[in-house]
């Protein structure tokens, strides 16, 4: 049994960040930047208006109030994505849009609530006039060119991760792609001859194949590209029928066939064709956990996970070992998963002294969070997964976490903010 923090170290060593690509900037979500991004043009373009209203000249507004408004003639209209080819002269208005660029000689613009146009035409005056309520002082809902961006600015740095922000900023460019680095293909496969896929009749003695899902379900989640390879039954010629079909993948990940059991033939495949670099983890649950490489075709060696078979085992040592491997492959500097500090609601004993994650559901009361078990924390229950929000650690070295107990927890997610 080796150290969670070792077993992550090797099997980052196996990794590296991946190539670049050309990116439609949906697709790039997740995925990091790898080019300096300058802009092309300034945002907005040109002077603007922020409010619906009148273009004016400030000057034509002196003396302007309520119980004496000013009045201008208005000389035309605009509105956004067109340009006003009138020039606002003393004592002329053009009734502006939000979004409309500035006609040649305003330099200002009155908002609409500030002029009499509501009153004009609820009693039916014409409009070819308006009267300004206030003195409106120059520049006042003017957008200034360029206010957000200007051309030749460096809007997104190399090494950012995608959000719906910066794919809104890319948009706002003009960029209809962007250069970042490509996501890993992970290739899947379910090991086991009580295997039943899903979708089938389910015979006496079988069992439908969830960790197929649950784990391309996760790789999907950070950022990776599952590959499903299917289920191979428990013999090292199936297994490695199935296995070579994944060996242009940039990861691969087995499920099961890595405990004691008579018929558990990852490690079997892995000494044959490739080379175990450690087996089984103190951690609990995850103990049994294969990794190496297997030999791929031009002596390139493919990074392979075994993960245990049991569904919670699987998506929990997943967390652990797969997902920092995704996210350095896709390039992101962050491979820690997120952590908070708990009170614990649940007493867990440490009987072996391994790393527990017990599945419990975090939440925050006042500037607190609290940790309680989601209940039966066998490695086969995958409804507790459902149930948990977040794993608690108890560490190696305790005896137990106790009530009241300050403990670390793993967020799996955000209850608020789900995926
Ligand atoms: P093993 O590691 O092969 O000893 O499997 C441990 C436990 O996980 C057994 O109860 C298996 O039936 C179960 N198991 C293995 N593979 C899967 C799978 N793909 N989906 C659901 N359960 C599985
Ligand atoms: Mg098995």
């Amino acid at each position: 049994m080796i150290p969670i923090e070792d077993a992550l170290k090797k099997i980052l060593s196996y990794v590296d960040v991946l190539q670049p690509e050309e990116k439609p900037i949906l697709d790039s979500m997740g995925q990091v930047l790898c080019e300096d991004v300058y802009s092309a043009i300034s945002v907005p373009p040109l002077d603007n208006s922020a409010m619906d209203g009148y273009a004016v000249r400030s000057a034509s507004t002196a003396g302007a109030s309520a119980s004496n408004p000013v009045i201008l003639r208005v000389i035309g209209e605009v509105a956004a994505g067109s340009i006003s080819d009138v020039t606002v002269e003393p004592g002329a208005a053009v009734r502006i849009m939000t979004g409309a660029p500035i006609p040649e000689g305003a330099d200002t613009v009155v908002q609409f609530e500030h002029t009499d146009e509501e009153a004009r035409s609820a009693s039916g005056r014409p409009l070819d006039e308006i009267g300004v309520l206030y003195e409106t002082p120059v520049n006042l809902n003017i957008r200034r060119a360029g206010e957000d961006i200007k051309k030749g600015d460096l809007v997104l740095k190399k090494d950012v991760v995608i959000r719906p922000q910066e794919v809104g900023l890319l948009a706002s460019l003009g960029r209809a792609t962007v250069r970042v680095i490509r996501r890993p293909v992970v290739a899947v496969l379910a090991t086991g001859d009580e295997l039943v896929d899903v979708g089938e009749p389910l015979p006496p003695g079988k069992i439908y194949n969830s960790n197929t899902f649950s784990m391309a379900s996760q790789v999907y989640r950070y950022g990776g590209i599952p590959r499903i390879l299917g289920i191979a039954t428990d013999t090292t010629d199936a297994l490695w029928n199935k296995i070579s079909e994944g060996l242009d993948a940039d990861m691969l990940i087995t499920s099961a066939g890595v405990s004691m059991g008579d018929y558990d033939v990852v490690k079997d495949v892995l000494a044959r064709h490739g080379q175990i670099a450690f087996w089984t983890v103190r951690m609990k649950p995850g103990k049994p956990l294969a990794f190496g490489t297997l030999n791929g075709s031009n002596g390139r060696k493919v990074p392979h996970l075994g993960l245990p078979g049991n569904p919670v085992s699987s998506m929990v040592s997943f967390e652990q070992f797969a997902r920092p491997a995704i996210l350095k492959m896709l390039g992101r500097k962050l491979l820690a998963k997120p952590t908070v500090s708990a009170i614990s609601e649940s007493r867990i004993m440490n009987k072996d002294r391994r790393r527990i994650f017990t599945r419990v559901f975090v939440r925050k009361d006042g500037d607190k969070y609290y940790a309680n078990s989601v209940g039966p924390q066998g490695s086969g229950i995958l409804t507790s997964m459902g149930q948990a929000n977040g794993l608690m650690i108890t560490p190696e070295d305790a005896a137990y976490t106790d009530i009241g107990d300050t403990a670390t927890v793993q967020m799996l997610d955000w209850t608020e903010d789900q995926l």
